[in-house]
């Protein structure tokens, strides 16, 4: 019997912040736009968050890829990621081969470009989804046309790096892979992400205008209407809260007022110093706030030193954890609330009680900040999140941001009482900011809104291209 959904596969690289958004994506394709879905996730094989979502996810056909890889334990993320996805493509190819109906697309992330040629060559579409910024994207994807001199004047003398039709890069919120100065991983990347079919970015009109802009526009005049990528704003595309009766935090949340409680976490990987660790709790005990704090024992050399455990909730190590301050704890017992190592952050910030959020501006809890309407204190460490950190208070103005190195107890007291407190002037604008864009971001997200439609696109395109293959195949 002919197949009457498109069926469309999916390659997620690992990361709860890439697994997050894919899972969504899939689930998005399959319930607003009546495809099949098949999630390949490729597997670090340490995550247990990881499994247990993946559990959940019934309407989506999740399947683990676990290439065998052996990682140098002192290799930044990136360079791990690296390995573990360039252990992958026979895995890939025998997955994407025996598939059944046929796939007509895979949908992969930057860590997945290389796949686009598998895709190509089994007959499929190729498409990229983005899980960050439309200013990243532009980045990405005007890469390879840029400068060399202008580049290394960025990577080297620390000059700004212009990007077309965008603001551009100041030094000190670079990327991690140009800050290393080793490009040519990402130079590759680009390169391949301008052999998709079309590239997916979770981000919508309002938040960007400008980014995306450039992405569709300049895009255009830069490669010609023949090499050109079409770019699909689909965003904001985050988890949604589920009901969860039993867990502490939402307990804990439900005794507080309306708007009360600052929710302070650095996603999956994020880590601290002990001495930074100590800064912080003074700072959040002086601002008089109330906290929900999601905590990782410190790790003095590695600001992504949970990427790849993220979820590994062990509650064995000592608790209250001694890299506190004294008696820090016991002071702040009435206002204040540690999660160990990992926290219902989707449900948190939607809590009624929660006004803002101390975050380290990955893209995807900055998403989760704004579509819930909280204001938000960045704190950016690793990746892109120095960029996300400048574009979001300085263009978007949602948040205020904290400094360079060893921030400390006074600034942290400072900025987060300007978020939250009533009376400051500042703090009022922003938080009515993010709230003005939780609406555009609901409308542009519902049935009809532009990032629906523009999701609607690539179901149609999946679609229209099976239709394609089935005639060929039949004649
Ligand atoms: N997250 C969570 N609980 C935590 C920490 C993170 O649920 O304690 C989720 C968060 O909601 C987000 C993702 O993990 O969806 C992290 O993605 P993000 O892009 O913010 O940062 P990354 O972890 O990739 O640096």
């Amino acid at each position: 019997a002919q197949e009457t959904k498109a069926h469309v596969a999916l390659l997620v690289s690992p990361g709860m912040g890439h697994l997050i958004p894919f899972l969504e994506l899939a689930h998005r394709l399959v319930h607003h736009h009546n495809l099949h879905a098949t999630l390949f996730v490729v597997c670090s094989g340490t995550s247990a968050a990881e499994s247990l979502l993946l559990q959940k996810s019934s309407a989506v056909n999740v399947v683990p890829l676990r290439p065998s890889v052996s990682l140098d334990p002192n290799a930044n993320f990136i360079d791990k990621l690296k390995a573990i996805m360039s252990a992958s493509p026979s895995l890939l190819r025998r997955s994407l081969s025996t598939a059944k109906p046929r796939p007509a697309a895979l949908i992969v992330d930057l860590f997945g470009t290389w796949a686009l040629a598998i895709a190509h060559e089994l007959g499929m579409l190729g498409f990229v989804f983005m899980t960050t910024s439309a200013w990243f994207l532009s980045l990405a994807r005007f890469f390879p046309t840029m400068d060399k001199q202008m580049i290394n004047d960025h990577v080297y003398n620390h000059e700004p790096l212009r990007i077309p039709g965008c603001s551009p890069v100041r030094f000190e919120n670079t990327t991690q892979v140009l800050e290393n100065g080793v490009y040519d991983d990402f130079e590759l990347m680009a390169r391949e992400l301008g052999t998709a079919d079309g590239i997916l970015s979770n981000t919508w009109q309002d938040l960007e205008p400008t980014n995306i802009k450039a992405l569709t526009e300049i895009e255009t005049l830069t490669f010609g209407k023949a090499e050109g990528v079409p770019i699909y704003p689909i965003g904001p595309l985050t988890r949604h809260a589920e009901p969860n009766l039993e867990s502490e935090v939402l307990k804990w949340l439900d005794r507080q007022p309306d708007e009360s409680v600052i929710y302070v976490s650095f996603g999956s990987g994020g880590t601290l110093s002990e001495e930074q660790i100590k800064e912080l709790a003074w700072g959040l005990e002086l601002s008089q706030q109330r906290f929900v704090w999601v905590i990782r024992p410190p790790v003095d050399t590695d600001s992504s030193g949970t990427f790849f455990t993220a979820g590994n909730e062990s509650r064995d190590h000592k608790w209250p954890p001694e890299y506190l301050p004294e008696g820090f704890v016991n002071r702040t017992k009435e206002v204040g609330l540690l999660v160990p190592m990992w926290g219902p952050q989707a449900e948190i910030l939607s809590h009624r009680s929660v006004r803002g959020f101390l975050t380290h501006t990955g893209w995807n809890s900055s998403l989760e900040s704004i579509v819930n309407g909280v204001a938000m204190v960045t704190w950016p460490l690793y990746a892109e999140q120095k960029m996300n950190a400048a574009e979001l208070t300085e263009e978007v103005g949602v948040g205020v941001r904290v400094s360079r190195g060893l921030v400390s107890r006074g600034e942290i007291e400072s900025k987060v009482r300007k978020i939250m407190a009533e009376e400051d002037e500042e703090g009022r604008r922003i938080r009515e900011r993010v709230k003005a864009l939780k609406r555009s971001g609901e409308r542009a997200a519902a049935k009809g809104g532009s990032s629906y439609n523009s999701l609607a696109k690539v179901a149609a395109e999946c679609d229209i291209f099976r239709r394609q293959t089935q005639l060929r195949m039949a004649a």
